[in-house]
């Protein structure tokens, strides 16, 4: 099947199958070309290859059979064009600047993404001359005010990490049209699968796959779902020459990923609602942070933009960074570590990991208290994670 045909799938299918390029052999799993680089049938091929007259591999730094085979797949789970996998999705963001941008542009991005988006925008990529404005996410105002002729483009991740904040994609992308910019979404959290960015009026997705693209804490990747236009002519000449790009081991991982992630979504929402509504029932819980209860503040818009909630609840107990990291410790069965999206539920102290190299000026305007606690919920039995938190919460 061609990819265009795969418009009419649902996306549980199309996470199934969409990308797959069979071999002569007939497998029906996709295969992994572990292979740096590619033969030619004679030097006058090579030739034609290198000078780009004629379609086909080269060197899997360009292109890779099976890495192409997860970029189509997440292309198509996206409802996008075209994508680029990147090594991690640091990469993704970092390859899509230096495609994008130059000396003298500007970019608006929301006080609360991850850590390290911060940090390679402010320490980064601000040294060749790229400026930067960070605004509240949900302050529709302070985005258009930022807004400079020089604005090229407005980066925005939603639900945010760790405190689950909605930004509205829809009104964010007509700012950044009028503008004549670019929306750009980091999708980790919701994954294809729950938000489209594409279909309410983004220009360009970022996906980590260390994420719930993998789903089982395996591997490092990244990508950049965007315009083959912009792909073709902006990106792919970073990763050219740039190198951060996807191993095909790491590809393979993912692609064997997105076959389960529909249902794997469904379940992590499921456990998480859960664990956010027992949460929400806690004395010393001050606050609980998940976009599926209704006193979350963007709760109407994430039910309108969303299909489902998330596998991220995070929540303020009373007793600061003390109270915060005795119950991290009284819990069993959590995993201590910073990753998310795993099988396995972890628990993470944002102030003093993730987000602990952001000033701690940034860190309370963003709102990472030194009580606040994310968990990651995994697809373990809902009621083991209950009934751990709650002898957590009772004191060991
Ligand atoms: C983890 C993460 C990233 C960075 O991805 P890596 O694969 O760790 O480089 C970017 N954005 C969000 C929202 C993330 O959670």
């Amino acid at each position: 099947m061609n990819e265009s045909e795969y418009k009419d799938y649902a996306l549980a299918t199309i996470a199934c199958r969409a990308g797959t390029a069979m071999t002569p052999e007939l497998e029906n799993s996709d295969p992994i070309f572990l292979t740096s680089s590619f033969c030619y049938e004679n030097a006058a091929q090579a030739a034609a290859r290198f000078a780009g007259d004629e379609p086909g591999n080269v060197y899997s730094r360009f292109t890779n059979p099976t890495v192409r085979a997860f970029e189509q797949r997440l292309a198509a789970l996206e409802g996008g064009e075209c994508a680029v996998a990147t090594a991690s999705g640091m990469s993704a963001i970092m390859t899509l600047c230096l495609g994008l941008l130059r000396a003298g542009d500007h970019v608006i991005c929301s006080f609360s993404v991850f850590g390290s988006t911060i940090n390679l925008f402010k320490n980064v990529l601000s040294k060749f001359g790229i400026e930067f404005t960070f605004v509240d996410l949900v302050d529709h105002g302070s985005w258009e005010h930022a807004i400079r002729p020089t604005t090229k483009l407005l980066f925005v991740e939603t639900p945010s990490n760790p405190l689950t904040e909605i930004a509205d994609i829809r009104l964010l992308a007509s700012l950044a049209h009028a503008a004549g910019a670019l929306l750009v979404v980091d999708n980790c959290f919701c994954t294809p699968v729950l938000q489209q960015p594409l279909q309410l009026g983004a220009d360009i997705v970022i996906h980590s796959a260390t994420k719930y693209l993998d789903g089982q804490g395996r591997c490092l990747g990244g990508a950049i779902v965007a315009p083959r236009e912009l792909v073709e002519e902006k990106l792919i000449p970073v990763m050219r020459s740039g190198g951060p790009s996807m191993s095909p081991f790491n590809a393979w991982v993912f692609l064997k990923g997105l076959e389960t992630l529909s249902i794997r979504m469904r379940q992590h929402c499921e456990t998480a609602h859960a664990i956010a509504t027992w949460l929400s029932e806690r004395a010393n819980v001050q606050t609980v942070f998940y976009p599926g209860l209704a006193e979350h503040p963007q709760h109407d818009l994430a039910s309108q933009q969303q299909s489902g909630y998330g596998g991220i609840v995070s929540f303020e107990i009373r007793g600061g960074r003390s109270g915060a990291w005795d119950l991290i410790d009284r819990l069993r069965l959590f995993s201590i570590t910073a990753n998310l999206g795993d099988t396995r539920s972890i628990v993470t102290h944002p102030a003093s990991t993730t987000h602990s190299r952001v000033s701690s000026e940034d860190r309370e305007r963003s709102g990472i208290t030194e009580g606040l606690i994310r968990l990651s919920i995994g697809l373990e039995e809902p009621r083991d994670l209950i009934v751990d938190l709650d002898q957590a919460f009772a004191g060991g």
